[in-house]
């Protein structure tokens, strides 16, 4: 579980241990919040583990030690991510590289390199789930390498859908809506709380907890024939469009 430390990572690893699964948290620079995570899981053998996705080299150190320590690996999520902020005419060429770099080198290779790791410590009945974003489908207009990378996690799960499908190994996407995490704490204050919740038909924004609950489905042995399936969880709001 990729970026666990907070947000529908760390509501995720909860899901996962709460089925009774063991699982690795993972973060970066959040120690203290990945150990909370850690100490609120139920059940035995969890593992904590640090590893900067943008880093190569520390990803496959990582994902090495949770497949020593778990004795394997039967699920991947790759949730971690970052999403900034660079509106085309008003950044700087600079910037506009330096956001784009750091972007898809987090989102889209931090996710290639750790299933790279992770397929090498997993047997029939694996399962791989990319969480994308509804900014796939629609594209962001100020977060233009987040819409790019979250498509190309997409495209990249369907890939390995089908090269790993004769391994019995399981390759999906959930592309999440509006969900009340620290990472929308700027687009949800003022108004922005309640121009997001009317986008869906359900008048309301999910919680972390709800997405954990289809990333859980999604790896679960009832989800194995969804392979290269995308979910789209965002309340209906492609309906009020
Ligand atoms: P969040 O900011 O709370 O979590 C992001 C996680 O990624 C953090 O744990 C962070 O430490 C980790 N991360 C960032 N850079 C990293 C790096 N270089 N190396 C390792 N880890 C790194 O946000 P969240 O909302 O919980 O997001 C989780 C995933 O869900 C992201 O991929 C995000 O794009 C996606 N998503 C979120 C929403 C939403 O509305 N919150 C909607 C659609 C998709």
């Amino acid at each position: 579980m990729t970026g666990a430390s907070r947000g529908i990572g760390a509501a995720t690893a909860l899901a996962f241990a709460e089925a009774g699964d063991r699982v690795a948290v993972h973060y970066s620079r959040s120690e203290d919040a990945a150990a909370a995570v850690l100490k609120s899981l139920p059940g035995d053998g969890h593992v904590m583990v640090r590893a900067d996705l943008a880093q190569p080299a520390e990803i496959q150190q990582m994902v090495d030690e949770v497949a020593a320590a778990l004795g394997g690996i039967d699920v991947l999520v790759n949730n971690a991510g970052v999403y900034e902020t660079h509106r085309i005419r008003e950044t700087s060429y600079e910037e506009w590289q330096r956001a784009w770099s750091e972007t898809l080198g987090v989102n889209l290779l931090g996710a290639a390199n750790t299933t790279w790791c992770a397929v090498r410590h997993m047997g029939r009945g694996g399962r791989i789930v990319n969480v994308s974003s509804r900014g796939a489908f629609r594209g962001e207009p100020n977060q233009p390498a987040y819409g790019a990378s979250k498509a190309a996690l997409i495209s990249l799960a369907q890939s390995l859908a089908r090269s790993l499908g004769p391994d019995g190994i399981a390759v999906t996407a959930i592309a999440p809506g509006w969900t009340v995490t620290d990472m929308n704490t700027r687009a949800l204050e003022g108004d922005g709380y309640e121009r997001r919740r009317l986008e869906s038909p359900l008048e309301r924004i999910a919680s972390p907890d709800e997405v954990a609950a289809a990333i859980l489905y999604l790896a679960s042995p009832q989800a194995e024939f969804a392979t290269g399936t995308v979910l789209d969880f965002n309340g209906g709001s492609y309906l009020r469009m």
